[in-house]
């Protein structure tokens, strides 16, 4: 029997982030950075005005105030895109609108709310200081400087400031595919009315989710009978278009255990068993051409849950090659007592929550492989170490978060 350490060791070593790839602006979110963005241009690309009001020469509304305005004529209108080439002489200003380059010999913008608006002629009741509502050109970021590195996760801001640089493509660690599969003669589809002895299948749906959740994009092929051959030809159908390949259940050491039958005879994916619970029968390996990397999960749908979060959502973080590969780990306050068995790393099931600006968790439901209720109302697992068998009330525990929470 194998340690949880040991496996995801052997798995991460069999693994590296994908070749770099030039993609699309969107197809790039979420990916890591594989390239320095240099801008080609400033921005702003011009001085333009942030705000709609009028252009004007400083020194002509220097002295404006609400007992004494300023009234100057308007030369003309200049809108945001407008291209003309304009400019503003000494006792004259443009209206200007937001985002609308400034005229030449204009030094400052006088927002229109402190103005009678006027189209002719402008009112003018108070002074702004000089550049007052002017954006420069490169005051955001000068031509020729560094603005992203590589090594960047590439989130939705990031991926504004390309767009706004004119990047139309990026160089980045590609996101890897990942096909999910699951197998049972048990099991039938969403949608259907399972029958006697038959369950709608879940892991597929589950495991899909969470391939996404961890960055990855996630194809779900679905059931695949418990026959050997059906089984790989499906698995080599796919192998077209995974860079990952996950299958779930068929690994125990039951009679019609087929993951375990067919893949077994290629002698490329290792079955072990890990010291853990849920999750101990667990599969890795490489199949195809390509030598595809495979991670052959238990059937059960908390085992299956919980091995994608101990193995493969780090195995996926370290193929996109973003450095957050695991989940946060925080210490918490145990609220309710647990016991587990020796020699094994229980994953137990558990809310968490701040009370008092400290964290304190409590297992949620019971330890069964088959609780999916309790496993959607858990956003956490606690983390018990092998040599553990009783957490008392009180005692601090180690959390992994499932989902995102501050103290
Ligand atoms: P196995 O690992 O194939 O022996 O399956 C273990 C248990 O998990 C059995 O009770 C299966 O019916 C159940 N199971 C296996 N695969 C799925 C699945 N994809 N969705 C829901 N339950 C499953
Ligand atoms: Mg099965």
């Amino acid at each position: 029997m194998r340690t949880v350490d040991e496996h995801l060791a052997a798995v991460l070593g069999q693994l590296a982030p994908l070749p770099d790839l030039e993609v699309t602006l969107l197809d790039a979110h979420g990916c890591v950075l594989a390239e320095d963005v240099v801008a080609s241009r400033p921005l702003p690309g011009f001085d333009n005005s942030s705000m709609d009001g009028y252009a004007v020469r400083y020194a002509d509304v220097a002295a404006a105030s609400e007992q004494n305005p300023v009234s100057l004529p308007v030369v003309g209108d200049i809108a945001a895109g407008s291209g003309g080439v304009y400019a503003v002489n000494t006792g004259l200003c443009a209206r200007i609108m937001t985002g609308a380059p400034i005229p030449a010999g204009a030094d400052a913008v006088v927002p229109v709310e402190w103005t009678d608006g006027g189209v002719a002629r402008v009112r003018i009741d108070r002074a702004p200081a000089p550049g007052d509502n002017i954006r420069r050109a490169g005051e955001d970021v000068v031509a020729g400087e560094s603005v992203l590195a590589a090594g960047v996760t590439l989130g939705a801001a990031q991926i504004g400031l390309l767009a706004a640089l004119g990047k139309a493509r990026v160089k980045v660690r590609p996101k890897p595919r990942v096909v999910v599969f699951s197998t049972g003669n048990e099991l039938v589809d969403v949608g259907v009315t399972p029958g006697p002895a038959q369950l709608n299948e879940s892991n597929s749906y589950a495991l899909t989710a969470a391939a996404r959740e961890s960055g990855a994009i996630a194809y779900r092929v679905g059931i695949v009978p418990d026959d050997p051959v059906r089984l790989l030809s499906l698995i080599e159908d796919q192998l077209v278009r995974a860079d990952l390949v996950i299958t779930t259940g068929g690994v125990s050491a039951g009679a019609y255990d087929t993951v375990k039958e067919v893949l077994s005879r290629l002698g490329t994916v290792e079955f072990t068993k890990v010291a853990m619970q849920p999750g101990m029968p667990q599969g890795f390996g490489t199949i195809g051409p390509d030598a595809t990397p495979i991670f052959t999960l238990p059937g059960n749908p908390v085992s299956a849950f919980v091995s994608f979060e101990v193995f493969v959502r780090p195995a996926i973080r370290r193929m996109l090659g973003v450095s957050q590969m695991y989940r946060p780990l925080v210490r918490a306050t145990l609220t309710e007592p647990f016991t587990k068995s020796a020699g094994k790393r229980s994953y137990v099931r558990a809310r968490i929550e701040v009370r008092d600006g400290a964290y304190m968790v409590a297992p949620v439901g019971g330890m069964g492989s088959h609780l999916v209720a309790d496993l959607a109302l858990a956003n956490a697992l606690i983390v018990a170490p092998e040599h553990v068998t009783e957490a008392p009330a009180g005692v601090t525990v180690s959390v992994m978060m499932l989902e995102r929470r501050s103290p």
